[in-house]
């Protein structure tokens, strides 16, 4: 598909404010966990909460990476301008799609089939 300027640098501005946020939110997760270290002092359901709230972090952390792989992948894809094709059919990606999620590497056929376990996920498999 072929993008003219104007729509390929909204969706840059798009990609980038995202990758901004998740950058944020997952240094913000880093620096809780770290306020949340262990403490001798404290009993035991305490301590519950805090591994809780680490694992939590942690799960944010991960999720994050893999987003921010998500974005970064789209940002080149924009530069080789296979952006709004899906990655994995080759068919494009509907606009309303894009418009919602400019990271997304695949068509609304493709995502349903790999959520139905039709389909492996290969971004999810790296
Ligand atoms: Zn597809």
């Amino acid at each position: 598909m072929a993008l003219n300027p104007q729509t390929a640098r909204r969706y840059q501005e798009k990609l980038l404010a995202h990758k901004k946020q998740l950058e944020e939110t997952m240094s913000s997760a880093v620096v809780q966990g770290r306020e949340t270290v262990a403490d001798d002092t404290l009993d035991i359901a305490d301590q519950a909460v805090i591994s809780y709230q680490k694992e939590f972090l942690f799960s944010q952390g991960t999720h994050g990476h893999h987003q921010l792989r998500m974005v970064h992948q789209a940002l080149s894809r924009l530069r080789e301008g296979s952006f709004g094709e899906c990655v994995h059919c080759g068919e494009e990606i509907g606009v309303k799609r894009l418009e919602a999620l400019p990271w997304t590497p695949y068509c609304i056929v493709c995502k349903e089939k790999m959520e139905k376990g039709e389909l492996e996920d290969p971004a999810r498999a790296a």
